[in-house]
């Protein structure tokens, strides 16, 4: 297939493009490096470009967009919604403007499960409900909802995954952001030296701090792959990526320490605005309606990136 990865200097979006290419499909990178770095595109054609002009660089040859372009710091879009609303949504329409102006009718996108909010049961499904409370998460449901409008309409074929938290590295490619917000990598960097900051240690979970469902990039970029069996035209599915299980940070914290063999200088701070204690995925319709599980474990992830991050 033929394949235009938007956002593929991205951390998830380079290693999803790297694996494509892997796995024998002809893959165009469109990053316009806002976020992205532009080695992380590798050996691959990259076009630098914002989404909003992908019109120039899609044509009918190409089969198939997964979108991963995006702004993603959630305490950044409570200040900026308009900068969210602009890129996220703005920007994603023009994409799929395009993509129908040169007949391209397929599109995997990268939501997240930020849409779902701080959801009363869990673990979350597709079915639970979506009250996002941040302009990220609104962004990418409006998105969705976009994409669910477009398939009746224009009988596009299209996947969202909602993501849960994604960690590890593979091929060099980890995560690189200007303004780190990630419990991974400040936990590799508390690893080489900088005290790390707990946000929240009153949460009502078993040791007081907040629990997430962290899955591996490779397996959430391979996915991407098995997604290419369900793309049907008129059909939009939405799909849940996440383990369906969760590690408080203290445990993610005793796992970094245990696979660097460092220990981290460890400070405690009152939660950050929003963060709900519990995010756990039902991950059974990934399984069911895809064939995907993901198979390496945190404590994999945490080595990778580790190993990334000294290379
Ligand atoms: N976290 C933390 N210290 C940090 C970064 C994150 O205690 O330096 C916590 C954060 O409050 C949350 C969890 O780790 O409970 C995961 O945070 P992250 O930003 O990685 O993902 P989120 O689930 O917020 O999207």
């Amino acid at each position: 297939m033929k394949v235009l990865v938007a956002g593929g200097a991205g951390y998830i979006g380079s290693v999803t493009a790297v694996r494509f290419a892997e796995e024998g499909h002809e893959v165009v990178v469109l990053d316009d490096l806002r976020n992205g770095h532009a080695d992380a595109a590798g050996d691959l054609p990259l076009v630098d470009l914002p989404i909003s002009r992908a019109g120039e660089v899609l044509d009918e040859t190409f089969d198939l967009v997964v979108h991963l372009a995006a702004d993603a710091l959630v305490g950044e879009s409570v200040e900026q919604p308009e900068k969210y609303w602009a890129n996220n949504l703005g920007e994603g329409l023009a994409l799929l403007d395009a993509m129908r102006a040169h007949g391209v009718g397929k599109i995997i996108f990268s939501s997240t499960c930020a849409t779902y909010g701080q959801p009363e049961t869990l673990p979350i499904t597709e079915d639970t409900p979506t009250r996002p409370v941040n302009a990220y998460g609104m962004t990418k449901l409006a998105f969705d909802h976009a994409l669910s409008s477009y398939a009746v309409a224009h009988d596009l074929a299209a996947v969202s995954f909602r993501y849960f938290n994604v960690v590890g590295a593979y091929a060099g490619r980890t995560e690189r952001h200007e303004v780190e917000t990630h419990l991974v990598p400040n936990l590799l960097k508390g690893a080489a030296g900088q005290t790390f900051t707990i946000f929240g240690t009153d949460f009502p979970t078993p040791d007081g701090t907040a629990i997430r469902d962290y899955v591996h990039v490779v397996d959430l970029a391979d996915a991407h792959l098995a997604a290419l069996a369900v793309l049907e035209p008129g059909v939009h599915h939405i799909i849940n990526l996440g383990s369906g299980g969760g590690y408080s940070v203290r445990e993610v914290l005793d796992a970094v320490q245990e696979v660097t063999g460092h220990t981290i200088a460890v400070e405690e701070a009152p939660p950050r605005p929003g963060d709900p204690a519990e995010l756990v995925a039902d991950a059974s319709k990934a399984k069911t309606l895809i064939g995907w599980e993901p198979t390496r474990s945190l404590k994999q992830a945490i080595a990778d990136a580790w190993e990334a991050r000294d290379a």
